[in-house]
């Protein structure tokens, strides 16, 4: 059976939130395995997500992710948050290494007394209480990492420290992803690696993000969104069509599992996941 999982980001106004849960309302009757909210580096951001993930957990009865990463906090004030979200009845948590506040690029420098990266972290969770934890993973390399055998060193860290599952950053050509599984097989790692699912809504922003990340979109892909910038529905026509490509795709190569990057947006999410054999359950969810 498919499953899916959904990303959201914190709000950073009342309209932001206003947009973000009449998203979580339509898609919440899809029966997702859960639902994640990221984590910025400001304190600010932090706020917001503690406070997005505690809704889901209250208002809601979806399983909710709480990202959590090891960036400029001390391991005592990363503990105390781990110990907070297990009391609020967050049960999951997305462990990440985190980049600088500066931005990516910036070469990363873990905090004194903090944890060091996503496998640190992931044990340090595990330790605490009995959350499931779900992992980065790079078909195409962490910018980070100078060789396969570095940026597989640190996966296989990760999974050692008890990790439950990979997500992938995103990627456009199915190709990287499936050969990405067979180096992992090859290494001997054993976990399952979610696809991450961009559906594009500005190919300007997606080539932005993709650069920060060390992900590559093809000239292909690019050509189909070019003189659209200001055609916001011809744009979500070649969105849907791109994304829906992608994911069938990966379905017809076996693929039974899959996490979307939803922008905070219900509509191509929605959709593709109807065409992933994916309806709406008559009642919502049941809580975990
Ligand atoms: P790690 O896997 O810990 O390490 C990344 C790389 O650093 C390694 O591949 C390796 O090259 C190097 N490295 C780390 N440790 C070692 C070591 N001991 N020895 C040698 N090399 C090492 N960012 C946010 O700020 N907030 C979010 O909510 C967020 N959510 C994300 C969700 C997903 C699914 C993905 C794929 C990324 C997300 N990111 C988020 C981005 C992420 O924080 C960055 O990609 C960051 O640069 C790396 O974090 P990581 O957990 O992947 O790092």
């Amino acid at each position: 059976m498919t499953r899916v999982s959904f990303e959201f980001f914190p709000p950073k106004s009342d309209a932001m939130e206003e947009t973000l849960w009449a998203t979580i309302t339509k898609l919440e009757p899809l029966n997702p395995d859960f639902v994640s909210v990221t984590y910025g580096a400001g304190g600010s951001t932090r706020e917001r997500t503690h406070r997005t993930v505690k809704r889901i957990v209250d208002e809601t009865n979806l399983r909710a992710a709480a990202h959590l990463t090891c960036v400029a906090a001390s391991r005592d004030e990363v503990n105390a948050v781990i110990k907070d979200y297990w009391d609020a009845g967050v049960r999951h948590i997305v462990a990440l290494r985190g980049d600088m506040p500066e931005g990516p690029g910036t070469p990363y420098a873990p905090h004194a007394d903090g944890y060091q990266n996503g496998a640190d972290l992931t044990a340090g969770i595990k330790a605490i209480d009995p959350f499931e934890v779900s992992v980065t993973a790079y078909p195409e390399k962490h910018p980070d990492s100078p060789d396969w055998d570095t940026d597989l060193d640190q996966l296989a860290r990760k999974v050692d420290a008890g990790a439950d599952r990979a997500i992938t950053q995103f990627f456009f050509d199915n190709d990287l992803y499936e050969a990405y599984l067979e180096r992992v097989a090859k290494r001997g790692i054993k976990v399952n690696i979610v696809p991450g699912i961009m559906a594009i809504h500005s190919m300007k922003q997606v080539k932005r993000f993709a650069g920060m990340c060390g992900a590559s979109v093809p000239d292909s892909l690019a050509s189909r969104f070019e003189g659209l910038d200001d055609d916001a529905e011809q744009r979500l026509l070649v969105s849907a069509a791109v994304a829906a490509e992608q994911v069938l795709d990966l379905q017809s190569r076996g693929v039974d599992t899959f996490h979307f990057y939803t922008m905070n947006r219900a509509e191509l999410v929605y959709a593709l996941c109807r065409l992933i054999g994916i309806h709406p359950a008559t009642e919502p969810a049941a809580a975990a």
